[in-house]
């Protein structure tokens, strides 16, 4: 009852954590971190620093094994809640794993599990009389600016952000696909990359700048029942959670800079100020967060997935990130 009564407090907000495995195959245990269950301890500069959380992925983690513990999130969108999957974490930390994964099978990531155990789910519920129609987009957010990921080349159409009846917020000029089958989604995710790499001189350095949001809009009708649902599941790569330094950067930097450490500081008030209670949710200070509001609002569903470096070298980001995550649940 206890544990209910946490759970009631703590809200709609679940708070993962991952820790990448050390890269260039490099197998020493990272002597700094250590995971027990839900608990994880990071010594830093010879203080231990302790975080628990709704769930710890270590470095041996497999794509699947973080993909069984959302799975239900996942399942909530078919049941019309818009739902949510934030990733936060520095550049090089694995959001961008985690979320869209690596080719291979065993590697893929969130996204295209989603899409799977999402069509599967529909084709199911059809012996129930319900009918699903499945429809993506891919949205770029930089530097406040709303960019259609899935639009033709060189669109100039202007993106604002509206609210709906039914879906909550979406998202004027926007390019929605539909999708039926599972092969669809390589080709529309390879759309999206080329899109993302336009104009751009380093594609690293765009990506870890700007957020990306892969939503997906679920609409199921059931005639005999006379009944309608409108689920929506988005899945977010945040910009890189580091620091980034104001003093030497001018103009457009300057700009960049100011811009995603304001959407970024934005989500962390909203959740803030839901973990408090309190009645005002600043959602419209940020696109970010205006464009989520269905999902952070009491009637979503949110899940912060912090990804963390295991390297020494990182300990002051992993600290940073891992503070940021316990204060928002
Ligand atoms: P981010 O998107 O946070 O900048 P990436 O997802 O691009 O970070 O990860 C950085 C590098 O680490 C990539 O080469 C990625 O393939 C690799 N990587 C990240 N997480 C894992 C993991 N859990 N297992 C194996 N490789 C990983
Ligand atoms: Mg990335």
């Amino acid at each position: 009852e206890l544990h209910n009564a946490i759970q009631e407090l703590k809200g709609n907000i679940r708070v993962f954590c991952r820790v990448r495995p050390q890269l260039g195959g490099s197998k020493s245990a990272s002597q700094h971190l250590q995971i027990a269950e839900n608990k994880l301890n990071l010594d830093y500069m010879n203080e231990p620093h302790g975080f628990s959380f709704d769930r710890i992925f270590s470095e041996s983690s497999s794509q699947e094994a973080v993909f069984e513990e959302v799975s239900g999130l996942v399942q909530s969108a078919l049941d019309g809640f818009k739902v949510s999957i934030f990733a936060y974490g520095q550049t090089g930390s694995g959001k961008t794993y985690t979320m869209q994964g690596s080719p291979g099978p065993g590697a893929l990531g969130l996204i295209p599990r989603s899409i799977q155990q999402i069509l599967r789910a529909s084709e199911s519920m059809k012996a129930s009389g319900w009918t699903w129609t499945l429809k993506v987009s891919f949205v770029e957010v930089y530097n406040e600016v709303l960019r259609d990921l899935l639009g033709s080349d060189g669109s100039q159409l202007v993106h604002v952000i509206k609210h709906d009846d039914a879906w909550g917020t979406v998202v004027t000029n926007l390019t929605l696909m539909e999708v039926s089958q599972m092969e669809q989604i390589n080709k529309l995710m390879e759309t999206a990359a080329r899109a993302r790499s336009v104009g751009a001189t380093d594609m690293n350095a765009t990506s870890s700048r700007s957020h990306s949001i892969f939503a997906l809009y679920l609409h199921g009708i059931n005639r005999e029942q006379h009944s309608e649902l409108h689920g929506a599941l988005h899945l977010v790569d945040l910009a890189g959670s580091e620091r980034l330094d104001k003093s030497g950067s001018t103009g457009e930097r300057l700009k960049e800079t100011q811009n995603i450490n304001r959407s970024l500081s934005s989500l962390a008030d909203v959740f803030l100020a839901k973990a408090e209670g309190r009645s005002h949710i600043p959602f419209r200070n940020s696109k970010l967060t205006h464009l989520m509001e269905p999902c952070l609002n009491g009637q979503g569903k949110t899940l912060m997935l912090v990804t963390v470096s295991p390297e020494t070298d990182h300990s002051h980001e992993t600290l940073c990130s891992l503070r940021f995550a316990s204060q928002v649940s």
